[in-house]
């Protein structure tokens, strides 16, 4: 155990409390693979107390006024910011990411808050002018109601502090379950919240057997919306039980990025700003490039420029300062990973640099450049989810887009060309819920956030997000 590394409770009805059953799950620090402390795990008496929470935090919260949301919103943003480096060494200890990435991270955090709280004050609704004199036609927007939502490991803070922040600010209640693999860094989060006098039962964190809390959280009749972030596989899982009882959903799932660099691109700008948003985080990241498809006139320089950047990447425990790339966050992406590359390679593919795990403590896996990779490799066709780049030519624009819009996912789309022509032919192409162009601008507050098809429903920011936690009720009167 570490000093720095605090174990994590439940938090239900403004308490924090260990698990009815005193059960828990050990917390491993994947840079090591030694057990750094331990979360609570929910069983069904803890859910039952949790939907009673929530039901009685969404009595008061949907009644407090969006002024004073957001006053707690904001509030709870300073807290945040005030303990970053607390909590970003949490998160480093947990995932792995290197310090640096897991302070942004946090920071970032802050920032949702603070426009989810703006938000707040902006739901308006409308008036609509009435066919008859004497008629008022209303249109108001009301909370959804209790939330469950489920968020995962990769953005420990990201991941939740949308989720939350939208439906706080929305005036519903929560409950979230956070990830096992990497509680404390979320429950701080949440704390920054209840510190910042958020009514109890607002917002209820719990943990445990992810199938079990979804199984029973989401038919609950308690529940109103339904939010979740993961795999495309756990998500259709989810949506379908939300269907079955009528529930709104989110979803938010996983990714597979074409990256076009066009022959009249800046290719020193597409290198740079691609290599390093592929290994951030390990390329843990769902809007990360994935699928890299270079004009053959700049493929040679282009994937001797990748293959340099990956074989002089530092990898390393995240708390060192040298460190750019950490380990993956737990051994089921090491095996998931090796899986990759060992059926590319088997299929004929060529690893330039990497392709093995590094080391034999802690999950790390070197980054990785694999050309000459068949289109039937699991690589191509998978969301890859860590350090590995596959790199293609191509000479044609349908033949490109033909390859960009192959996969059922549709979450992130990244093209580099000079021409306002093709960008805007290559805008318009994508079958993708972003697009961004000549540079990695995804992800920020402000813009839609979400994919279309595999890749989910829904939108995690711009004003869309919001709108994700509110119902739309029509009001027609008539002067007596
Ligand atoms: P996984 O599919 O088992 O789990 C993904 C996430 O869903 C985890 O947070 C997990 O706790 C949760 N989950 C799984 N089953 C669930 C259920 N029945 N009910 C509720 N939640 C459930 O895989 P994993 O090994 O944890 O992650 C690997 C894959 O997950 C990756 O390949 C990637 O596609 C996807 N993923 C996507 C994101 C994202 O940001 N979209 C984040 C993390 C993982």
């Amino acid at each position: 155990m570490t000093d720095t590394y605090p174990n994590t409770q439940l938090h239900i009805a403004g308490d924090w409390k260990s698990a009815e059953a005193g059960e828990t799950i050990n917390v491993i620090n994947p840079a090591t693979e030694e057990v750094i402390g331990h979360v609570a795990h929910a069983r069904i008496a803890d859910l039952d107390a949790a939907l009673e929470a929530a039901e009685s935090g969404f009595k008061i919260w949907k009644k407090t006024s969006a002024n004073q949301r957001y006053k707690v919103m904001r509030k709870a943003a300073e807290l945040l910011r005030s303990r970053v480096d607390q909590i970003a060494t949490i998160m480093t200890l947990e995932q792995g990411k290197p310090f640096a990435e897991a302070k942004g991270e946090t920071l970032f955090g802050a920032e949702i808050i603070d426009w989810f709280a703006e938000e707040s004050r902006r739901t308006y609704g409308r008036v609509i002018p009435a066919r008859m004199d004497g008629v008022t036609q209303l249109v108001v927007k009301e909370p959804v109601g209790p939330v469950a939502a489920f968020t995962p490991w990769n953005f420990p803070i990201n991941q939740a502090v949308r989720k939350v922040s939208g439906a706080v600010a929305a005036g519903c209640s929560i409950i979230l379950k956070g990830p096992e693999e990497t509680p404390a860094s979320c429950a701080a989060l949440l704390k920054c919240f209840i510190d910042a006098e958020l009514p109890d039962g607002v917002v209820n964190l719990v943990y445990g057997i992810p199938s079990e809390i979804s199984e029973y959280l989401i038919p609950h009749q308690s529940i109103r919306k339904v939010t979740f972030t993961g795999s495309t596989a756990v998500g259709k899982q989810l949506a379908a039980l939300a269907g079955a009882h009528m529930k709104r959903v989110t979803m938010e799932l996983g990714g597979h990025s074409p990256a076009i660099v066009f022959e009249d691109a800046d290719v020193d700008v597409a290198l740079k700003v691609l290599t390093a948003n592929k290994f951030r985080n390990a390329g843990q990241v769902c809007v990360s490039p994935t699928r890299f498809l270079v004009h053959e006139k700049h493929y040679d320089r282009f994937v001797e420029g990748f293959t340099d950047f990956a074989s002089n990447l530092p990898v390393g425990d995240g708390m060192d300062q040298n460190t750019k790339m950490g380990p993956l966050a737990h051994d089921r992406r090491i095996d998931a990973i090796e899986g990759f590359v060992s059926d590319a390679v088997s299929k004929g593919a060529n690893i330039l640099t990497g392709g093995e795990r590094k080391g034999n403590k802690g999950y790390f896996f070197e980054p990785t450049v694999i050309t000459d990779v068949p289109m039937d490799s699991r690589i191509m066709n998978e969301e890859p989810f860590g350090p590995v780049a596959p790199i293609m030519p191509f000479s044609d624009f349908d033949a490109v887009v033909a390859e960009a819009n192959r996969l059922d996912y549709g979450l992130a789309a990244y093209a580099y060309t000079k021409s306002a022509k093709t960008a805007e032919a290559i805008g318009n192409a994508f079958e993708s819920g972003m697009v961004s162009i000549n540079h990695h601008g995804i992800a920020l507050i402000e813009t839609p956030f979400g994919g279309v098809k595999d890749s989910g429903y829904g939108s995690e920011g711009g004003s869309e997000a919001i709108d994700a936690y509110l119902n739309t009720k029509f009001i027609t009167q008539a002067g007596i």
